[in-house]
């Protein structure tokens, strides 16, 4: 599932290259048929991500997507209109467009797939979107609404600073749960963004054991989480990947040199019956609610 990088990558890029432009919009597939002719010959003002979710506001209306497990948009267009070529689940990206326009200057978009639930499109691209779990249009009660039961997005920090107010939100949101702090990761209403290879690596990085009962970190333990889970996250939005293992890492030693040539980018993230980089665990996995849990017992005691 895309995590909250890929969104933050996504709003950017929206941002980018349709905000302030009057856009067409259809839903070739016919699922967003209504929601598309409201959108159509408008320009969009906004384009802003919270945790998982992308939300493009147009005066009173917000188009609001969450692109689940299998969302992507790709992207297309002439050489103007650059960017990333596809955001969200894998996705194969066709052969490059010779660009074509029509009279009004309009780049002539590709016949889109059947699938596509949205086609956005500007003079010099478009855009389409297949696959979200969810692709609506909202008044403003409505995104309120949506809003209101999400938990705070480390991503919507300034860049390089700590919002005390959200990690206070953090922080309270744990105290007041009764579950297991990999359980509590993977709620969208205790912290937007995070997702299963998040979770695994940061839980790792802070030697946190997946059954710690959330309400039991101390204040320091859920700061220095929230500062990795920040971290790696920003990295992921600079990257465009989770990488979470550095070949220069200090706890590495003499095993640099077999991440950098194995290219491997995490450290428990599917390396289940692998011994840990670093102690020499055997790294475990198991479900927790249906989705795998990766961790190194050796590492993650407290
Ligand atoms: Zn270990």
């Amino acid at each position: 599932m895309p995590e909250g990088h890929t969104l933050h990558r996504l709003a950017s890029q929206v941002q980018r290259l349709f905000v302030g432009r009057s856009w067409r919009v259809s839903s070739p597939q016919g699922r967003f048929d209504a929601g598309a002719a409201r959108l159509h010959g408008r320009v969009p003002e906004r384009a802003e991500a919270w945790g998982k979710q992308l939300f493009v506001h147009l005066g009173a209306d917000i188009w609001q997507v969450h692109l689940g497990l299998y969302g992507a948009f790709s992207f297309r267009g002439d050489e103007s209109f650059a960017g990333a070529a596809s955001l969200g689940a894998p996705r194969t990206v066709g052969t490059q467009h010779t660009p074509e326009y029509d009279d009004t200057g309009w780049i002539l978009p590709e016949p889109p797939r059947a699938t596509a639930r949205a086609r956005i499109h500007v003079p010099h691209g478009w855009a389409d979107l297949r696959g979200p779990s969810r692709c609506a249009v909202l008044n403003p009660m409505q995104y309120e609404a949506v809003i209101a039961r999400l938990g705070p997005d480390p991503l919507r920090q300034p860049e390089g600073s700590l919002d005390e107010a959200l990690l206070g939100q953090f922080q309270d949101n744990l105290r007041r749960r009764r579950i297991s702090i990999a359980a509590a990761l993977m709620d969208q209403a205790v912290i937007a963004g995070v997702g299963n290879i998040y979770r695994a690596e940061s839980l790792f990085t802070e030697g946190l054991s997946p059954d710690t009962p959330s309400q039991e970190l101390s204040g320091s333990q859920v700061s220095s989480l929230w500062a990795t889970i920040t971290g790696q996250l920003r990295d992921g939005v600079s990257e465009g990947t989770i990488r979470t293992l550095r070949a220069d890492d200090p706890h590495l030693g003499l095993r640099g040199a077999d991440v950098r040539s194995a290219v491997r980018r995490h450290w428990v993230y599917k390396h289940q019956g692998t011994p840990c980089l670093k102690c020499g665990e055997t790294i475990r996995m198991r479900e927790l609610q249906g989705r795998r849990l990766y961790w190194c017992p050796g590492c993650q005691t407290h």
